[in-house]
């Protein structure tokens, strides 16, 4: 397995290298994004390790570059910052996966497998349903042809109820996805209103004690 860590952290890198090394990866290491993108897009890797705060590109422009360009190498971002919207902000952008600094490098190793095993084929380009159109890659939303303005965590919700089509997605699947486990399930109908509110409340419906699913 090949491995790019993108990482200015001199120690840091050297840290997880070594780590990753002792575990069978081959790794390559460059510390700044421009230098990150350019690898990505040409180096053939099987996942990549991502800062957010890094010199002449962030991680965020790294990974919302490749994705725009159809590249869906597995992305796990790594960021000191824990502010509640930097996950979203990373999820957004199109990294698969996102770790807040400081973790422990048994926590990166069981997420960066888990991402491994994933499939990690092409994407669609635009999810449909419900006459919403969403496109990942330039984080854009319409319904019936006009454009919608989400938050990042609204455009999460609404993604994964388009990935699911016309299936019942569990209330606490979208908690767990969107908001990470042990938030406040209600968070999740406060949402689905604020969704409801911007896209006409007819577009996504309540499967009473089970979740959402998109009208047909
Ligand atoms: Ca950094």
């Amino acid at each position: 397995m090949r491995l790019l860590l993108v990482e200015d952290e001199t120690r840091m890198a050297a840290a997880l290298t070594r780590g990753l090394v002792a575990e069978g990866f081959v790794v390559e290491h460059v510390a700044d994004g421009e230098a990150g993108l350019e690898a990505a897009r040409f180096g053939g890797y099987d996942a990549v390790v991502l800062d957010v705060m890094l010199p002449r590109m962030s991680g965020y422009t790294v990974v919302r570059t490749l994705r725009a360009e159809q590249n869906w190498v597995p992305v796990l971002m790594l960021s000191a910052k824990d502010g509640e919207y930097d996950e979203a902000d990373g999820l957004d952008y199109g990294a698969d996966d996102y770790l807040t600094k400081p973790f422990s490098f048994v926590v990166l190793l069981a997420r960066l497998r888990a991402l491994l095993r994933r499939e990690s084929g092409p994407r669609p380009v635009l999810l449909e349903g419900a006459g919403i159109v969403l496109d990942p890659a330039s984080h854009r939303v319409h319904a019936d042809g006009v454009e919608v303005s989400l938050s990042p965590r609204e455009f999460l919700v609404l993604e994964h109820l388009l990935r699911a089509g016309p299936a019942v997605v569990a209330k606490e699947d979208l908690l767990e996805s969107v908001w990470g486990p042990g938030d406040d399930a209600n968070v999740v109908e406060v949402y689905v209103g604020y969704l409801r509110r911007k896209l006409g409340r007819a577009r996504i419906e309540t499967v009473r004690g089970v979740g959402y699913r998109l009208a047909t």
